[in-house]
């Protein structure tokens, strides 16, 4: 028999960095999930844009047992089939020639700009060290890539801090101009703010730091992290805009719920990082190819992408319902599976609120800030599945609104 256990539990025994729901999902089915009570949750927060293709699918169910029934590990001193065949899927999905494997979206952006650091010392000189990133920006909690994000309230208690990374203002191509320069080695930027309030690039903007890039000899760095592997209706976001990086961080979705991190790169960028130069024990990992390949395979589809735009469709019309009943948003902004409410007076800074009210309703969603609701669901979630958990939040909805009222 194993141990009963409870959420009270987790205050007794985890380090104390969550504040995980008061329920506990013990089984899941397509973008059903079911806690220990066996209450039944319609899943708008995908594991945070994780599981693309909801919960217990059986293609990926089968590739990751039938990895499991062949070996687990061997390290980097061997390679495996289940990641050359998903670096070849790749490579040829994008403008990548290369591929590094690693387990997480930090990781992969560690990666990008530790490869940033040495393409510069290596070509120009140790002079070239600056990266220029974006207020507000989310990359990971390293050292390096806490840094580079935009939001000091998760770095500033781990200093001392890397040097040389200037924050511009996102969206902002004249702030960028003020802080890219020749000692520029990178600029690090998400096509689509995530975790900084659901704020899609503009196209200029993205054109603009390609061209400043490019007149300064830095590298153009897209963390894909979030917005990676279909989210965005496209297989990465960079599609969408026409604007091609040097350097692509990809994870989350790439998994399909199986923790895998890649970094994308052309060939000039991947060739300073010769032997012994970078490395991670699981990096490439057949457990984690073997399904990734798997799920890149489902979503690489002009029908999957094309099922995307379609299902961001059925939430806007949907969230625009319950807005004009309610008017809680001020915004309903996103591209694709990827969609932010943003909260009106008088109901600013609840998002927290309302998701906790979502789930007491039977639906999961996600923050991103306390003013904005993120829906992140699988890019597979089915027209009754948005039906259902959309009026469950619309209940959440009427309740937040009628508390405010009174
Ligand atoms: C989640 C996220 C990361 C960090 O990924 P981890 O797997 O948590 O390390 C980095 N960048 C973006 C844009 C993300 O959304």
């Amino acid at each position: 028999m194993s141990l009963s256990v409870t959420r009270e539990n987790f205050d007794e025994w985890m380090m104390p960095v969550y504040a995980p729901a008061a329920f506990i999902p013990v089984r899941g089915e397509g973008s059903r999930l079911w806690d220990q009570q066996g209450k039944e949750y319609i899943d708008f927060a995908g594991g945070i844009a994780v599981n693309a293709l909801g919960h217990a699918h059986p293609a990926l169910r089968q590739a990751l047992n039938d990895q499991a029934a062949k070996f687990w590990h061997t390290g980097n001193g061997y390679t495996n089939e289940p990641a050359l065949r998903l670096a070849k899927r790749l490579i040829d999905a994008t403008f990548a020639d290369r591929v590094f494997f690693c387990n997480s979206g930090a990781e992969a952006n560690e990666a990008a700009l530790k490869l940033a650091r040495k393409y510069a010392h290596d070509r120009s000189g140790a002079y070239k060290s600056g990266i220029v990133a974006f207020k507000n920006a989310f990359h990971g909690r390293t050292l390096f890539t806490v840094s580079a994000g935009g939001q000091p309230a998760y770095s500033q208690d781990f200093a001392p801090l890397p040097p040389d990374i200037r924050h511009a203002v996102y969206n902002d191509l004249a702030s960028a101009s003020e802080l890219v320069d020749d000692t520029t080695c990178a600029v690090i930027v998400e096509p689509m703010q995530g975790e900084g309030g659901v704020v899609p690039a503009t196209r200029e903007f993205l054109q603009g730091l390609r061209a400043l890039c490019d007149r300064h000899n830095a590298l153009l760095i897209f963390d894909e992290v979030q917005t990676g592997v279909g989210r965005t209706g496209e297989l990465y976001a960079y599609m969408h805009y026409g604007v091609t990086p040097d350097l692509l961080s990809t994870a989350k979705a790439l998994g399909g719920g199986f923790p895998i991190g890649a970094l994308l790169a052309t060939e000039d960028c991947a060739s300073v990082m010769t032997v012994g130069t970078h490395g991670t024990t699981y990096g490439g990992n057949p457990l984690a190819t073997a399904v990734a390949g798997e799920v890149l395979n489902i979503i690489n589809t002009p029908a999957m992408l094309n099922g995307v735009k379609q299902r961001h469709d059925w939430f806007v019309e949907r969230l625009q319902a319950i807005n004009a009943r309610t008017g809680l948003f001020k915004e309903i902004r996103g591209l694709g599976l990827l969609i932010g409410c943003v909260l009106a007076e008088p109901f600013t800074g609840k998002a927290k609120q309302i998701s906790l009210e979502a789930a007491r309703a039977g639906v999961m969603v996600l923050i991103a800030g306390a003013n904005v609701v993120r829906f992140a669901p699988a890019l597979n979630v089915s027209e009754e599945e948005v039906q259902t958990g959309l009026d469950r939040f619309a209940q959440a909805c009427d309740h937040i609104k009628a508390e405010v009222s009174s």
